[in-house]
């Protein structure tokens, strides 16, 4: 199997929309979103969360507009902000109006609470008058009542025809710059309603799992619907909301397309091993602290972090950068060839030193100046550990002519 071609079904084609300078749909980079959590009326709060965001690998950010105050403080904001910023709009149409009057670069409107038919198409010609796009946000949570009475309950055709009538109204004042969200708290949920909503929509997707609560279970109820939406093609743009700091909802956003090929690596990926009785060190310890260190650095690099010589250099080889434990030393190496020995307590101080030259100089030229002693340094060391842990500690090989006894009569 070719393990480097892309396995995802391949992304179904919608239209394409602008948030800002950022494209959502058709050919576009799925692009990752977050909101802030600060007051929006708190201007530099909020700024220096967007900055945060940004960092952490946000394209769009959305700010919630609740108030007067709120509508005030995006009118600052928005000049200042690096990415496009979505204002959040419940219950109140004056707050969607203030919104465009502050410059936003797109609104979220919820057909939950937003129920009007008069007020929902004024927002949408002031929308299309400014070329401003709307996210039409469901949410299982707050369906329109009429919906989930019809439908008996919260369910993904409920959801999708919530979406729909919202659609219609704007519709009817020609307005069509939209993007649509068919959110649960629930995964399955979610999918089922997501995948209906792509066959019936050819509007950008933007995918979350709402209310997905605190780490580490948020992370995986959202990655659990995100990522199987994403690998059938459906999704635009995404949303992980967790119970945290928004910063890990950017950064995971940003993770889980890179690790699915879908964006190109922007930071670090750093592999290591589970550990095992063969281990060297305490690889926690040692990722952990490599992860923070290398992390800093903001260089596309993948580093493997492996707790025995043994293995090690072998199981990373397709890392560009690794270190191995063994000894009390660190075999440090680059796609698998060993091009330094370190002692143990200076091994992440070398990862961190190695990452820098390898973004300075590349892997060809680091390569080139590996210390040629190393690699007979580094394998009589693994040859010690063999011998001193036993490379068959069963006795496999005894094992199998034993068995090979029983099983011949
Ligand atoms: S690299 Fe070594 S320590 Fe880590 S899991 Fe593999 S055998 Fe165990």
């Amino acid at each position: 199997m070719d393990v480097t071609a892309n396995p995802l079904t391949p992304r179904r084609t919608t239209r394409q929309i602008s948030v800002g300078s950022v494209k959502v749909g058709g050919d576009a980079p799925i692009s990752v979103q977050s909101m802030t959590t600060t007051k929006t009326a708190d201007v530099e709060g909020t700024l220096q969360q967007i900055y945060a965001l940004t960092a952490a690998g946000a394209d769009i950010v959305r700010c919630t507009c609740n108030e007067q105050a709120a509508a005030e403080g995006l009118a600052q904001i928005v000049p200042r902000s690096p990415v496009p910023i979505v204002a959040d709009i419940h219950f109140h149409v004056e707050m969607a109006l203030a919104a465009l009057e502050a410059g936003v670069h797109g609104l979220r409107l919820n057909p939950g609470n937003l129920r009007k038919p008069e007020e929902i198409k004024l927002v949408a010609r002031e929308a299309k008058d400014r070329g401003v796009p709307i996210r039409i946000g469901v949410n299982a949570g707050s369906l329109h009542p009429d919906i989930y009475e019809k439908f008996g309950g919260a369910t993904p055709e409920a959801l999708v025809e919530s979406a729909r009538i919202e659609l219609a109204y704007f519709q009817e004042v020609d307005f069509s710059d939209v993007k649509i969200s068919v959110k649960a708290s629930s995964v399955a949920l979610m999918i089922a309603a997501y995948r209906l909503a792509s066959e019936t929509f050819d509007h950008p997707l933007h995918l979350g799992v709402t209310e997905a609560g605190p780490l580490p279970g948020g992370l995986i109820k959202g990655t659990a619907g995100i990522a199987t939406l994403l690998s059938e093609g459906i999704g635009d743009t995404l949303r992980y909301s967790l119970t945290a700091d928004p910063v890990e909802e950017a950064r995971a956003g940003r993770q889980l397309l890179e690790s699915l090929g879908l964006r190109e690596r922007k930071g670090l990926d750093l592999i290591a091993c589970p550990s095992c009785g063969r281990s060297e060190v305490d690889v926690i310890k040692i990722a952990n602290e490599a992860q923070a260190a290398l992390s800093e650095l903001q260089i596309p690099i993948q580093v493997a972090v492996m707790g025995c010589v043994v293995n090690g250099p072998g199981e990373a080889r397709h890392a560009d950068l690794g270190i191995a434990a063994g000894k009390k030393r660190g075999h440090l190496f680059i796609q698998g060839q060993i091009i330094r020995v370190v002692p143990e307590d200076e091994m992440v101080e070398a990862l961190v030193a190695e990452a820098k030259k390898i973004a300075e100089e590349g892997v060809a030229a680091r390569l080139a100046k590996r210390d040629l002693g190393a690699e007979a340094e580094a394998e009589a060391d693994r040859a010690q550990l063999l011998d001193a842990k036993g490379a068959d500690a069963n006795n496999a090989g005894e094992r199998i002519e034993l068995i090979r006894k029983r099983t011949q009569n």
